[in-house]
């Protein structure tokens, strides 16, 4: 336990109550560092996914259910923060949904909603936990994009828009954070079965009358040449990566995991 990178750090996941977030939470947490748990989901589950990263990996935790598409809930979630542990040292953009639809069938609140938590919620988070990464001159910042933030699919337009505009976002914050100890940079997953992917898979067995495991593999066939799926735990690996001294001049960089699909 001694040994752990992150003790003494607090890092905020977005989005941690499910999926890649959780992953990630938990992977920094067993570093060391105190989570600040962030997402929807059953308020006894949250308290039961808390006590177990307390107790495995001797951190705390504070949970805050902010809806990272209102600018006020994201402004309290970081003052809690704030008031609990001094600040956020590490930030984890990782909320995100998806919706599936031909761009004129897109459904507007849809449009509205994805380009609110999966892109313009990383602004608000890290404007405002900037200046306490500036006042102690340590901090990284890690967004979760795609592999659709490097390439597109059809059906995805409010997702690729919002997801190649959170690689660009990336790459403003490290040039502006260049000549601190801060850095900014972007994970790029490819498919990860979580529920966000497990929808996809649903709607696939039911259009082509398939079972689960056919339209996973189905699924996999047409974008990711491992055939197998990107998992929370590898993930969360590179987010301590990103985390450590040795990634100190990594900056700006959207990084890809996802079993080849972005080298076709
Ligand atoms: P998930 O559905 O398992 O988890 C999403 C998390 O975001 C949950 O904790 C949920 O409560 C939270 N969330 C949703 N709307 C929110 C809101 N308005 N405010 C606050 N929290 C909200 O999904 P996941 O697959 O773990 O996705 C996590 C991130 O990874 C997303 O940004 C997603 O785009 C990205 N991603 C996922 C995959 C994949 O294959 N699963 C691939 C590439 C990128």
């Amino acid at each position: 336990m001694q040994s752990r990178s992150l003790v003494g750090k607090t890092a905020l996941v977005t989005g941690s109550t499910s999926g890649i977030g959780l992953g990630i939470a938990r992977s920094l947490a067993a570093e060391g560092a105190n989570i600040c748990l962030n997402g929807f989901g059953d308020l006894q589950e949250i308290a039961a996914l808390r006590a177990a990263i307390e107790h495995e990996f001797q951190v705390k935790t504070i949970y805050s259910n902010a809806d990272m598409t209102q600018t006020s809930q994201i402004a309290e979630m970081m003052t809690q923060a704030q008031n609990e542990f001094g600040g956020v040292d590490i930030l984890v953009n990782n909320a995100g949904i998806q919706h599936v639809a031909a761009i004129e069938d897109f459904p507007v609140e849809k449009w509205d909603a994805i380009i609110a938590i999966n892109l313009s919620s990383a602004f608000h988070t890290t404007r405002l936990a900037l200046p306490s990464m500036r006042a102690k001159n340590w901090g990284r910042i890690i967004n979760v994009a795609s592999v659709h933030g490097l390439v597109a699919s059809a059906q995805k337009s409010a997702y690729v828009a919002a997801k190649h505009g959170l690689v660009g976002f990336t790459k403003t914050t490290a040039l502006e954070t260049a000549d601190s100890a801060i850095t900014c940079n972007a994970i790029c997953p490819g498919f990860v079965l979580t529920p966000l992917v497990q929808k996809q898979v649903d709607a696939r067995a039911e259009r082509d009358n398939i079972s689960n495991e056919e339209a996973k593999k189905s699924l996999l066939s047409e974008k990711q040449p491992s055939g197998e799926f990107v998992t929370p735990e590898q993930l969360g690996a590179l987010a301590v990566f990103f985390c450590s001294d040795a990634a100190t001049q990594i900056r700006g960089v959207a990084w890809n995991m996802d079993g080849g699909w972005v080298a076709q």
